[in-house]
């Protein structure tokens, strides 16, 4: 046995404490444009003013017709009031005239509200003759949507740094944007290592295994936002390893699978205090406490341990954050089972969602990679607190 090099790095850091240092590691990404259709999944990186108001005029919410409120006060089924129909107003052709008491004009969704009224009646609340219409209820102000009621020109809408969802796409388009300033990917490369580990596909002699990781990672990543550079996969030799990582020059981040451990093959940690620095090494979580951090000639390397819950699981707590700025998002459910602590580590086990309570998996090993694709959510057990069948517990979903 060789002697381990010295170890002048910390160990056992918390599951924030590893997000942090990852995350303080990573080069801020610059600015580029893209057009509203490539804009899904970027990030904001310019605040995005209102060019324009939304509506654009005050406008009706119904199809039916516009009036002054006060004229149809007391209106009912037995006793209608009639008005006299005097024009139309279309979206994006607005009544031209000014309507005056005892007067309407038809109206429908989203046409301005001519001059003078300041109410809809609906066109199932009346009974229409043509140049008369004879309203069965009194016309409703509530119907009218004010002019700048959803933002005004010049507000601030939206935010840097705002995560651009569906919905955010379709907001910057309201706003009046075409082209958008987002942060310019992250260049992620991507290494499994391992000498049993294959190509899916190819013949499995026992004791192999499919490199389900590198997959799943690189699909991870690419929901992240990022530009993957796929690295392939490496055998378990220093010389094979260092070649290999040698590939990763110009990526902002070097995700890595297996090896991370304390196996005899397990070569990630020492390569690092070679030829580069370890900022940790391993993290109070399980699944995933083998992970390692460090650098590589000012490339960050995030070493993920090679069992496929535990990689899965410390990309989806600690290298999506770090990558996406984003806070993961727990929220409260009651358990429907007990789930286990552990003495000095945060747990993170798999997680069944049904009528709003959640359950154990069951089979949580960090080899049972159906744990992951079958659950719905991770549930957070904090170090030392078990939690009991009703209580309510910290879910992150999957
Ligand atoms: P390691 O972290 O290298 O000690 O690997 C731990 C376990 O994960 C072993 O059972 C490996 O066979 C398995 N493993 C390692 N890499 C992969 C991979 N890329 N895909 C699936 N399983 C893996
Ligand atoms: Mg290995």
């Amino acid at each position: 046995m060789t002697a381990l090099p010295a170890r002048n790095f910390p160990m056992h850091v918390s599951v924030e404490e590893a997000r942090a240092m990852l995350a303080a590691l990573l080069p801020m990404p610059g600015t580029e444009t893209v057009g509203l259709e490539a804009a899904l999944g970027r990030t904001l990186a310019a605040p995005l003013p209102a060019l324009v108001s939304h509506p654009s005029a005050t406008e009706s919410a119904l199809d039916g017709i516009a009036c002054r409120e006060a004229d149809t006060l007391g209106a009912t089924r037995e006793r209608p009031v009639g008005l006299r129909v005097i024009g139309e107003s279309r979206a994006g052709e607005p009544f031209a005239g000014t309507v005056a008491a005892g007067e309407c004009v038809r109206i429908y969704t989203g046409a301005p509200i001519p001059p003078g009224t300041d109410a809809i009646c609906p066109v199932e609340e009346l009974t229409d003759a043509g140049d008369d219409v004879q309203l069965l209820r009194p016309a409703s102000p509530g119907d009218v949507r004010p002019e700048g009621g959803d933002f005004r020109a010049g507000d601030p809408v939206m935010a840097a740094g705002l995560y651009l969802s569906a919905p955010r796409v379709a907001l910057a388009a309201a706003l009046g944007h075409r082209e958008l300033p987002v942060r310019r990917r992250h260049r992620v490369a991507l290494l499994s290592t391992g000498d049993e580990v294959l190509e899916p596909g190819e013949p499995l002699k026992a004791g192999q295994v499919y490199d389900s990781n590198r997959y799943g990672l690189a699909a991870m990543l690419r929901e992240c936002g990022c530009d993957v550079l796929m690295l392939g996969h490496a055998p378990d030799s220093p010389a094979a390893l260092h070649d290999a990582i040698e590939r990763a020059g110009g990526a902002d981040l070097l995700v890595t699978s297996g090896g991370v451990s304390m196996g005899k093959y397990d070569f990630m940690r020492d390569l690092l205090i070679e030829h580069g620095r370890v900022a940790f090494w391993k993290v109070r979580m399980r699944p995933g406490g083998p992970a390692l951090l460090g650098g590589w000639q000012g490339l960050p390397v995030i070493g993920l341990p090679g069992n496929p819950v535990s990689s899965l699981v410390v990309f989806h707590v600690i290298v999506r954050p770090a990558l996406t700025g984003l806070p993961v998002q727990a929220l409260t459910l009651r358990a429907a089972t007990p789930f286990r602590a552990l003495p000095d580590k945060a747990a993170f086990w798999r997680g069944v969602i049904e009528g709003g309570q959640v359950r154990d998996y069951g089979r949580q090993g960090s080899g049972i990679l159906r744990s992951l694709s079958d659950a719905d959510a991770l549930v957070i057990v904090p170090e030392g607190q078990p939690v009991a069948a009703g209580d309510d517990v910290q879910v992150v979903l999957l």
